[in-house]
């Protein structure tokens, strides 16, 4: 999660102090690199994913599953294989928030050749097999869950430690500090001050998951102070552990320079809620079934350090702004001209860093953007970094950037290093298998690729587009909701130019209450959007739409792809095209179920121990391949491969040399059947 500085970090009432001075010396960081950087091009794709593991330990004898909290342990163990070179460098493994997660990387990038997609699920799998023989007893395992159904109930770790309500950092009554990362300060320090800040718990409220035999209203029984903050008929949790502990996967590419990467944050910023829906993994919380799918609002909540006054509780006073959202939640405003014209919600921030950023050459979508980043506070800082130089360092603009934890996050090149301008592609739950984990990573990557190849538009009313990450969250949403999706993607059309679409006969139509028109040219195009279901935007509707599956499956007609990669990648499109139809089942879906027909299960939304134990035990056996899901997944064998065959290297060889210098790299807008890289 962000940047890990080693250090001493400093109490809150220090960080606080400094927070105008990481803020002025961060925007003066960002103007540096941004002049250091912002010509830089011819970047070529490479792509990465993160995905976070769960540690988790099996008890036979009790029918308990716990998370192992030996998270610092494994990576360790792992830093002294690699020390020894006696690990396989595909892999690398990092730190995260909980004590029982660790992030699974690629040891490096995946590049532009289309035989990579076929590598991500080999990768994925060299992963969990370098944990599972790393792990301690035959009763650990980790699993690709996003979240751990039983966590902060009593002793859901191993070891057992229980909660400290009035001395540990968070406070909670539910999650022990033992269950935070104690390797890096960082982590506890985050924890300490996002309460202090906000100046109470922080308190996440989920809606409960009805059933026949659940209390009406439920009521938990609670210490005082529990039952002060939560409300009926919701899960109540009070900590940052609740949503930073829970896990994701996340795909970052690197565009070819910041003209692309602004195009790219805009264009996957409405496939965000889709993804959401479909890759939807979380309907379990504190033991107890909820009313929604999908982590999102719960993390948001576990660190949102709002004040009162910036949530528009009290008169704003020692507060400069009202803040809409917690700094974990969606984006607010598109980065790329063609975006602009759809930026309808209204940009919380300080005019005097918007004016400084555009004398210094940022224009003003851009400076708006980092300035909307910039009305955060810094929320941890180490001694050792206050100091930070601003020609040379990035760590002030990094201590605020990624403590943005956003649905897309923009990335300029790290200082000092050979990556170029990234996107980051955040919101998309873990899947149980690497087969599903690789789906969703090569279908975003593949996305870009078919976005930049036929200059599709994917652009909405970016209101519109957090109204489909509420949607998106639901019980069921790829099933039951409709979500704002443009329907002509092929076209520019937007508000200015809606009169001249007309005069050409091309106004896409626009919908009106529930019908469908096309508009005459003393109308102005309100945008041309439509509701539809993920199986329409993934499959594609009838003269309406193409269906974003049958867009990538048509790309992939017009590049060179070797016959494994074409497999594995066909594969993937007909998971994700069957989980968009209803036909195979989110792993939201699949868990509610499981727990709905378990013998031990009282229809009164609680998962018992010994649900909790068997439903783990069930995901350990899907993700191991022990047992067949076809609920949940395609049953054909995997031709994914950890390296690039030969001939497809040869022949990319070959290719690049035959087009040398017949064409730079720039961005390809049509797709050439003579292609071998995407
Ligand atoms: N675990 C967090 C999530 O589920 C993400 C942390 C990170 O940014 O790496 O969204
Ligand atoms: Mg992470």
């Amino acid at each position: 999660m962000g940047l890990l500085t080693v250090g001493t970090p400093l109490s809150w009432e220090e960080t606080q102090r400094y927070a105008d001075h990481v803020r002025y010396h961060g925007i003066k960081q960002l103007i540096n690199l941004y002049h250091r950087l912002k010509d830089r091009t011819n970047d070529c794709l490479y792509f990465g994913d993160e995905v976070e593991y769960t540690l988790v330990t099996f008890d036979p004898e009790k029918t308990k599953a716990t998370v192992t909290l030996k998270a610092q342990h494994y990576l360790e163990e792992m830093g002294k294989l690699q020390a020894e070179g006696k690990i396989n460098p595909d892999v690398t493994f990092a730190h995260e928030y909980a004590s029982y997660v660790i992030e699974g990387i690629p040891g490096k990038p995946y590049g532009a050749l289309s035989a990579h997609f076929n590598t991500v699920e080999e990768k994925m799998a060299e992963r969990r097999r370098l944990v599972h023989s790393l792990l301690d007893s035959s009763n650990e395992t980790i699993l690709s869950i996003t979240v751990f159904p039983r966590i902060g109930c009593p002793s859901f770790t191993t070891p057992d430690y229980p909660p400290q309500p009035q001395t540990s950092v968070s406070r909670s009554l539910f999650f022990p500090d033992e269950a935070i990362n104690n390797s890096h300060p960082r982590f506890k320090s985050l924890t300490t001050n996002i309460r202090q800040r906000r100046g109470e718990k922080v308190a996440i409220h989920v809606p409960i998951y009805v059933d026949t035999n659940t209390p009406q209203p439920f009521v938990e029984d609670l210490p005082a102070e529990g039952s002060s903050a939560m409300k009926p008929d919701h899960i109540y949790m009070d900590c940052m552990g609740f949503g930073m502990g829970l896990s994701c996967l996340q795909m970052t590419f690197q565009a070819c320079n910041i003209t692309e990467a602004r195009h790219l944050y805009d264009q996957l910023t409405p496939i965000t809620p889709i993804v959401m829906a479909l890759s939807a993994a979380s309907p379990i919380y504190r033991g107890y079934l909820a009313d929604v799918d999908h982590r999102w609002s719960v993390i948001a909540a576990s660190v949102d350090d709002r004040t009162a006054e910036e949530r528009g509780l009290k008169p704003l006073k020692n507060n400069k702004f009202v803040l809409n959202k917690s700094r974990y939640d969606s984006i607010d405003s598109y980065l790329s001209p063609e975006g602009r014209k759809y930026n309808d919600i209204r940009l919380t921030c300080d005019e005097d860093i918007v004016k400084e950023l555009m004398e210094n050459g940022f224009d003003e979508q851009l400076a708006r953007h980092f300035a909307h980043l910039f009305v955060r506070d810094t929320i941890s800082l180490f001694k050792e970094k206050v100091g930070s130089y601003d020609d040379t360092d990035t760590d002030h603009f990094e201590n605020i950037q990624s403590t943005n934890w956003q649905t897309m996050r923009f990335k300029p090149p790290p200082a000092n290093s050979s990556i170029g301008w990234r996107v980051e592609f955040r919101p998309t739950e873990c899947q149980l298998t690497d087969f599903e984990n690789a789906a969703f990573t090569v279908f975003v990557v593949m996305l870009t690729r078919v976005i930049l190849s036929y200059n599709l538009n994917l652009l909405i009313p970016i209101s519109k587009v957090d109204e489909n990450v509420k949607r998106a969250q639901k019980r069921d949403a790829v099933l039951t909701e409709k979500f704002y999706f443009r329907t002509n993607v092929t076209t520019s059309c937007s508000p200015p130019d809606a009169s001249e679409c007309v005069k050409k006969g091309q106004c896409p139509g626009i919908v009106v209450g529930n019908t469908d028109r096309k508009l005459s040219s003393s109308e102005s195009c309100p945008y041309a959007f439509q509701e539809l279901t993920i199986n329409e935007i993934m499959n594609g509707k009838e003269d309406k739409f193409t269906g974003l599956i049958p867009f990538i499956r048509d790309y992939m007609d017009n590049i060179e792809v070797d016959v494994d990669t074409r497999c594995s990648v066909s594969r993937y499109l007909d998971f994700l095209s069957k989980r968009a139809s209803g036909e195979l089942m989110t792993t939201a879906k699949y868990l509610r179920e499981f727990v709905r027909n378990h013998p031990d299960y009282k229809h009164d939304s609680v998962i018992s121990e010994e649900i909790n134990y068997d439903l783990l035990k069930r995901c350990d056996h899907i993700s191991k391949g022990l047992v067949p899901c076809p609920e949940l997944l395609l049953a054909k064998e995997s031709k994914s491969r950890s390296d690039i065959p030969k001939a497809v290297l040869v022949a990319s060889t070959a290719d690049r040399k035959t087009r040398k210098g017949s064409r730079s790299r720039s961005r390809s807008r049509t797709p050439s059947p003579s292609k071998s890289v995407v």
